[in-house]
């Protein structure tokens, strides 16, 4: 059984720091709004795991993109949010980034899309995930985001996900 609170507060720390290590100047406000009621769930939490450091990892990645067009106003967000709905927890992973061009959004869970450089970005993160929540778990992956405004992650798992 897995408090996925828990691990979306483990890992978007683990992320966070994790960059920082990499490169100090990086600084965000990250912030967590946890449902309280949540039941915990029968799922591989390092599968789970893998899927939130991705996401996490695009999060502050585009947040970062966006402090380099120099704007001294902006100041990079990354929020997590969980919920129960419907028989379902829901994972809302949503940053104030570059967001996500219009032409390339069906694109984006394919294996080996990537717009990043060689050596950052290897365009298997949200194909990985596509298989591990909706494949493994009978769950959903929806994005919704707006170019140069924000990006929105949803993950849905079923309260009675198995891994298959
Ligand atoms: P990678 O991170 O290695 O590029 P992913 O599968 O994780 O591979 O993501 C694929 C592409 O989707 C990214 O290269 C980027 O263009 C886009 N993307 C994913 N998450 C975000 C985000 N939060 N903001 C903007 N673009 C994103
Ligand atoms: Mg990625």
């Amino acid at each position: 059984p897995t408090d996925v609170n828990k691990l979306a507060d483990e890992y978007l720390r683990l992320a966070y720091h994790g960059l920082r290590a990499k490169d100090k100047s990086f600084n965000a406000e990250l912030l967590t709004r946890f449902s309280e009621n949540l039941p915990t769930i029968e799922v591989v939490p390092q599968d789970v795991g893998r899927v939130l450091l991705n996401l996490f990892t695009n999060a502050f990645y585009a947040t970062q993109q966006k402090v380099k067009q120099g704007d001294p106003k902006f100041k990079p967000v990354v929020e997590v949010a969980t919920l129960l709905k419907r028989g379902m927890i829901e994972i809302f992973v949503r940053d104030n980034g570059t967001g996500i061009p219009e032409h390339i959004k069906d694109k984006i869970m394919q294996p080996f899309f990537t717009t990043k450089p060689t050596g950052e970005g290897t365009g298997l993160g949200l194909s990985l995930s596509y298989d591990i929540i909706v494949k493994g778990h009978n769950g959903k992956i929806d994005v919704q985001s707006k170019e140069g405004e924000y990006t929105e992650f949803m993950i849905s798992l079923p309260l009675s996900a198995k891994n298959s």
